[in-house]
């Protein structure tokens, strides 16, 4: 569990790990399976809501917001802001705009490897364009 910027409850929420998400999941299906129709939505997934208090200290109703409070849903946290960048495949973020770290490729050493002769670095710049 980690506290982590929600994109779609614009706020700060306990996100879930995919361990915790695991269980989270079976007992959102168990409320479907078991639950009737006639029982409120609090009432039919109560494991769930009891399940993510007893994990998260946060009184959650809204068995659906927490299926979507994933870590792995939005990625890791920004370098810059430590939002989530929103999505696992996002290059920026999305709050900040900073360059995601890993996706940033530095051209200048890939050349290097890529043309052991100074000559060859103009192969390869022609390749590339
Ligand atoms: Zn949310
Ligand atoms: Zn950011």
């Amino acid at each position: 569990m980690k506290n982590l910027w929600c994109w779609r409850c614009k706020m700060e929420v306990p996100m879930l790990d995919e361990e915790e998400y695991k269980i989270a999941s079976k007992l959102y299906r168990e409320g479907f399976q078991t639950g009737k129709c006639s029982m409120t939505r609090k009432k039919r997934f109560k494991d769930l809501l009891d399940y993510y208090k007893d994990l998260t200290g946060f009184e959650e109703n809204n068995p659906n917001a927490i299926m979507h409070h994933r870590i792995d849903l939005y990625g890791s946290a920004c370098e810059n802001c430590s939002k989530p960048y929103r999505t696992p495949k996002a290059s920026f973020c999305a709050a900040c705009g900073n360059k995601r770290a890993t996706t940033i490729i530095n051209y200048t050493e890939t050349l290097q490897e890529a043309a052991p002769k100074w000559w060859q670095k103009f192969l390869v710049l022609n390749r590339a364009e």
